[in-house]
């Protein structure tokens, strides 16, 4: 974990991969990619010593976030580290990275494209790069509620949902993204906005008519989704999200 952080460029100021910085770095990505939903949505990173998830405090805004308004979440929805109050949905960071070992990184926004696109239940498709990123087969749908995973019964029912996917749309609420890194998870959920943008467009357009073959989308994940590519998108949000 550590060393993906590093290869991702999330290091704290002494040269360490520092949890608090890595949610600040990825929450003000998130925030410049246009993710923000005033003090609601949320990024975590895998505690490196297995304790949790590191997420910001409850009352900040993405681009509000600082390495000091990031908390320790254990499993028990207990504050281990940091001042501030959690969110009530830590279920979902909590129970992923139970189920999901090579997950390092959980992003939970309420993208507006892909949260009404969740509400058509047509398949995806590759109509533009940023699709092939998820389809084929069919993004993963969660559909039990549309309220808060405010449970750990909702948390590991969506962790299901998305069983060893990138991505889940919430029905009704918004969308989930995973990833070993946060260059990974942060660039999904902004794609995945993307490819559902075009899709909307298109499907008030009488419908997409042409989009890759399965084979052609499979292999746009390692031609234009490469990890390099995905990390030269993850450092241009982060450029974005410096302050001038
Ligand atoms: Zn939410």
């Amino acid at each position: 974990m550590l060393q993906q952080l590093r290869d991702a460029g999330v290091e704290g100021r002494d040269g360490a991969a520092d949890p608090r910085q890595a949610v600040t770095d990825a929450s003000r990505a998130l925030a410049a990619a246009g993710q923000s939903d005033m003090i609601w949505g949320h990024v975590s990173v895998r505690d490196p010593a297995g304790r949790g998830a590191w997420v910001k405090a409850s009352p900040w805004g993405l681009e509000e976030v600082t390495p000091e308004r990031v908390l320790l979440v254990g499993a028990d929805g207990a504050v281990l580290e940091g001042e501030g109050p959690r969110h009530i949905e830590y279920p979902i960071h909590t129970c992923i990275y139970e189920s999901r070992p090579d997950v390092g990184c959980v992003v939970h926004t309420h993208a507006k494209y892909a949260t009404a696109f969740a509400s058509l239940d047509v398949p995806l498709r590759p109509i533009s790069h940023e699709g092939a990123l998820f389809a084929p087969p069919d993004i993963a749908r969660f559909h039990l509620t549309g309220d808060l995973i405010d449970t750990v019964e909702l948390g590991v029912a969506l962790a299901e949902s998305l069983g060893d996917r990138n991505a889940v749309l919430v029905s009704g609420h918004g969308i989930v993204t995973v990833g070993a890194d946060p260059a990974a998870a942060v660039m999904a959920a902004v794609l995945l906005d993307r490819a559902c943008w075009m899709q909307l467009q298109l499907e008030a357009a009488g419908g997409p008519r042409r989009w890759s073959s399965d084979e052609e989308a499979v292999a746009k994940r390692s031609s234009v989704w490469s990890g390099r590519q995905l990390a030269g998108g993850w450092q241009y949000l982060l450029r974005r999200a410096a302050p001038r």
